[in-house]
């Protein structure tokens, strides 16, 4: 391709809707265009890396024998309605775009496909022996997420490759996710990522196990926490560890303390010289559920732990056996708006009286009470007594008429000890999710009635696995991870063109001679080359080669006449002076080793 016909406009400016490298370096390079919030063009040279990510996922996914096929974007209510996640998804803070045709009839726009897909397989899937059969799909989906940013990082039309697997049996359901997991491996190595495989959280989508592939990149939005023994890793909304120790409390009579103003754990240190781990705090939630029960809760922690929002929402979702759709604390409009108005905020205790709800208009009437594991261990401890500006010193659960729910609720934290090696120890790194791939059980076969013909010849739910890969996403990641100052430095599996010859003065009729030979011999012997042909001074074109980041730059210039050239590599910006024979050869060896 002749860079005099290639649409690339580039850009000195640093966008300022782009905050991360990745995002500024892809529109200052040409490759992507803002259309609208979330909404992104792909321009010619990010189509090429699109489709080089795509082969290499189709290459390996083929290789398992799974099987390319195409779903519909627009989906029926009905389906959704059946799996029971419509609501969910479209209410709310519910992220499926969704809309009515001509007759009235409500669709949503594909943001997954686990509904279509598992209606296909109980309509087309009858016996045992058609199992176990993988399908999978590059298509676009749409989110309208919360707080689209980043570029491709978190649209809201993405590109993503989808797989869903059906079994006749648990095991042969493991055994596919494991070689997913192979595949996936496979698949980050070859595209020159490194990716860590986390344990993760199973989310709305449900299901037994669960494992993301993280980018690791300060830019990620996710936490992951590794154990320094290199054998446990986690997203932190599932991680966990074991916290430590509190700091026991002298002392042994229950005792009322004035603690005017003192509303937070810092104050209350402060002004006592207690230890956060001496005190327990309240807080207050309400959950909204499937069944639109909208649950206050009461939940405990020790004063120098955190909540995890994802652990909360799980632990509500199993006490009430309901989905939970979010989880949010509880705010002074909050109360004003229900007509509740007696909770004393900052002093409150795990014992807050149900009565105060008496008067809720939508809530429901009782707290559902939940307290962290860490919580719960301890013999003594200080809490708020339910009354303006008054703790109380050594109270015992008991003193609070016991612990009712204890769970792990709490956020584990870099430094903490691993579960697996108390020896072990947590650190923290940030990353951006590339793959995720599911053991979804019977979940979906069992809502929607999709059943196969056993050994036995009785009906049974499917067993279904679902894998996921942000095509898109991964092609930012892959220059998150490798980018410098000039530009990106796409590792070569992945990138637009593999070779960029670069005449450097096109009005000197030697070198542009020279360039378009090397760039036909380049063409011949199957690499995929750019000649940057345009009548632009020197600079710019080494400017743009740089931001680009073709992984090898032939460079003619001065040394033409001598048949010789500069062969660049992007990454180190290694460079050797070579006649131009020497150069190609070096360059296929390195290309096609
Ligand atoms: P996240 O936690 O980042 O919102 P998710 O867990 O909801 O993602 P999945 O449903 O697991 O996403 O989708 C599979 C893959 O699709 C993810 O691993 C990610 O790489 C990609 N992906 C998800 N949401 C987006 C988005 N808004 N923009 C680009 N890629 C996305
Ligand atoms: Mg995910």
């Amino acid at each position: 391709m002749r860079v005099s016909h290639l649409l690339l406009v580039t850009l000195r400016e640093v966008p300022a809707e782009a905050e991360i490298a990745s995002h500024q370096l892809l529109l200052r390079g040409g490759y992507i265009r803002r259309v609208g919030l979330g909404i992104y063009a792909y321009l010619p040279l990010m189509w090429k890396v699109i489709q080089r990510i795509t082969a290499i996922v189709r290459e390996e996914l083929n290789a398992t024998g799974a099987q390319e096929t195409l779903l519909p974007q627009l989906h029926p209510a009905e389906l959704w309605q059946r799996s029971g996640r419509w609501q969910s998804y479209t209410a709310g803070e519910g992220i499926m775009f969704h809309l009515e045709d001509r007759q009235g009839r409500k669709l949503g726009l594909g943001p997954t496909h686990e509904e279509i897909i598992t209606n296909l397989a109980k309509e087309l899937l009858q016996s045992y022996r058609q199992l176990p059969i993988n399908l999978y799909q590059v298509q676009t989906k749409f989110r309208d997420e919360v707080r689209p940013r980043f570029g491709l990082m978190r649209g809201r039309e993405f590109i993503m490759k989808d797989a869903y697997s059906f079994h006749s049996t648990e095991a042969d359901l493991q055994s596919t996710y494991l070689e997913m997991d192979r595949a996936y491996r496979r698949i980050f190595e070859r595209c020159g990522l490194a990716t860590v495989p986390v344990d993760a959280d199973n989310g709305t989508i449900g299901g037994a196990a669960s494992q993301e592939f993280m980018v690791t990149a300060e830019a990620g939005e996710d936490l992951i926490l590794l154990s320094d023994d290199g054998s446990y890793a986690a997203n932190q909304e599932k991680a966990m560890s074991i916290a430590a120790d509190a700091i026991p409390l002298e002392g042994s009579a229950l005792q009322l303390i004035s603690t005017p103003g003192e509303t937070s754990i810092e104050a209350l240190c402060h002004s006592h010289n207690w230890h956060p781990s001496q005190l327990v705090k309240v807080l207050l939630l309400i959950a909204h559920l499937g069944n639109k029960v909208e649950q206050p809760l009461l939940v405990s922690l020790r004063g120098d732990q955190e909540l995890n929002n994802v652990k909360l929402m799980n632990s509500v979702s199993y006490l009430t056996e309901q989905e939970v759709l979010d989880c949010h604390p509880i705010g002074p409009e909050d109360l004003d708006r229900q007509g509740v108005s007696t909770i004393p905020f900052g002093f409150v205790g795990p014992d807050l009286d149900d009565a105060l709800l008496s008067s809720a208009r939508s809530w429901t009437k009782r707290f559902l009470r939940l307290i962290d594991c860490t919580a719960a261990t301890m013999d003594r401890m200080i809490c708020g007594a339910n009354q303006l500006n008054y703790h109380r010193f050594c109270v015992s659960w008991n003193d609070l008429g016991g612990i009712p729910n204890s769970l792990d609720l709490r956020k584990a934290r870099a430094g903490e000890a691993c579960v697996h090696n108390p020896k072990a120890c947590l650190i923290q790194k940030r990353g951006i999710e590339v793959g995720h791939i599911f053991q979804l059980g019977q979940k979906y076969s069992g809502a929607m009635e999709s059943r196969f013909t056993n050994e036995a010849g009785k009906t049974e739910h499917f067993w279904m696995g679902c894998y996921g890969i942000g095509i898109s996403r991964l092609a930012q990641a892959a220059v998150e991870q490798n980018h410098d100052d000039a530009g990106i430095c796409w590792p070569e599996a992945i990138a637009p063109y593999e070779a960029i010859v670069v005449i450097a003065n096109m009005r000197d009729r030697i070198q542009v001679d020279l360039g378009e030979l090397i760039y036909g011999q380049l063409l011949n012997a199957g690499v995929d080359a750019l000649l940057d042909d345009r009548k632009e001074r020197a600079g710019v074109k080494f400017k743009d080669a740089d931001l680009i980041g073709i992984p090898w730059r032939i460079v003619v210039g001065r040394g033409a006449g001598d048949s010789m050239v500069e062969l660049v590599r992007r990454a180190d910006r290694d460079v050797q002076n070579l006649p131009h024979a020497d150069a190609l050869a070096e360059l296929l060896s390195e290309l096609r080793p």
